[in-house]
């Protein structure tokens, strides 16, 4: 039925967009419910930056508040403004700012400012509100993050301002390196040493968070207050040797593509840029319109993984600025037929740790670089 394009359906092929991000809300929604399960902590926060790592920030989120995250996160406070414009109205925190911030905008919609320095302290306490502030302190990532020589400092003047009326510091917190088990005890300590000089100096009840997914599920001891996931609840996993379903995590997202054409080609025909791949048979050469515009790593060259009609294929040659090629020998190939690149294995398809594999990075990145003509749609 799949070598005849007119039996296999027009309409249900023509449906779905040429490329298509397919997100699954409810994997969302569960993988936040099992992560709130998993870490127990008070507060859950689900991050949905970076487009919700290629998910789609707006569904996303909701998605998340569905499963139970009582907070977002974001890095910028235009991602955040993204999320107030759509009508969502739980806590949002959003950590990383230019010189330019917008922080009266960020205050007057409610949004939770991360703010990792003294001038940046000063800025958001001499803007009109009164900011809800979280601060960072660098407990050993070396990144953003007050230094911890400056904490005492910053804490200090962070209580006076707070006494002043001019904000309100609501949480502290911190970012792991996830550099094994002693560099975490060390970050744990110097936050120990920080939240204790924050009581010191007068800032009570703080939301004190420090761990994303990795910390979240392999060290109890950086959970603290609040959880940021991110990566998890996508559905991905943050560990090299643990699957998403090793960690009972669902893969949200998947990527396909119509296979807009098919040919038979001789033995010895050269395949895309630089001819890397050659046929070694007469054999069905498909032709995938997805490319390195959409994100498609190009370092997956000749590695990455593809599934048409159930058989699992690698891509034949270099991936193109807007295509690829697969080699399918002689499975009966219909122009149509969906090309999926990763989705949930349980499904029999291939994983996004297996791109990132291919493509010498991680899930992270073959996530969130989705984009170019891919168009996403949603299912709950
Ligand atoms: C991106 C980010 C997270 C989420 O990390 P995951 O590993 O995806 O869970 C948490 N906290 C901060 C500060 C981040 O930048």
């Amino acid at each position: 039925m799949t070598g005849d394009p007119s039996a296999s359906g027009a309409d249900a092929t023509s449906a779905r967009p040429l490329r298509e991000a397919l997100v699954d809300l409810s994997a969302i929604s569960h993988n936040v419910a099992a992560l709130r399960r998993a870490t127990g902590t008070g507060h859950l926060m689900a991050v949905v930056k970076a487009r919700g790592y290629g998910h789609g920030a707006v569904p996303s989120a909701r998605a998340a508040v569905d499963g139970g995250a009582d907070w977002l996160g974001v890095v910028e406070i235009a991602e955040a403004l993204e999320l107030r414009a759509a009508g969502i109205t739980v806590p949002v925190l959003a950590w990383l700012h230019g010189p330019e911030a917008r922080f009266e905008e960020a205050i007057a919609e409610g949004i939770d400012i991360g703010v990792g320095s003294l001038a940046q302290l000063e800025a958001v306490a001499h803007s009109a509100g009164t900011a809800s502030v979280h601060l960072k302190v660098d407990t050993g990532l070396g990144r953003g993050g007050v230094a911890e020589g400056d904490t005492a400092r910053v804490l200090e003047r962070a209580a006076e301002l707070e006494r002043r009326g001019l904000l309100r510091i609501r949480g502290l917190f911190s970012h792991l390196a996830n550099a094994g088990e002693d560099a975490d005890a060390a970050q744990v300590a110097v936050f120990d040493q920080a939240a204790a000089i924050a009581d010191a100096v007068g800032l009570r009840d703080l939301i004190r968070h420090l761990a994303a997914t990795a910390g979240a599920l392999r060290a109890p001891s950086t959970r603290f207050d609040l959880v940021r996931v991110g990566i998890g609840i996508y559905g991905l996993s943050p560990f090299e040797h643990a699957t998403s379903a090793d960690l009972g995590l669902r893969p949200a997202l998947e990527l396909s593509a119509a296979i807009v054409s098919v040919k038979r080609v001789a033995a010895g025909t050269g395949v895309s840029y630089g001819h890397t791949y050659r046929t070694t048979a007469e054999t069905t050469l498909a032709l995938v319109p997805l490319g390195y515009a959409e994100g498609v790593p190009r370092q997956a060259s000749g590695a990455g993984p593809v599934s048409i009609n159930g058989v699992t294929y690698r891509v034949a040659g270099r991936i193109a600025m807007d295509q690829f090629v697969v080699d399918v020998g002689d499975a009966p190939v219909a122009v149509g037929d969906r090309a999926v690149l990763f989705g949930d294995p349980a499904t029999g398809v291939p994983s996004a740790d297996d791109w990132a594999r291919e493509a010498g990075t991680i899930n992270y990145e073959i996530v969130t670089r989705l984009g170019g003509r891919i168009e996403h749609r949603y299912r709950s």
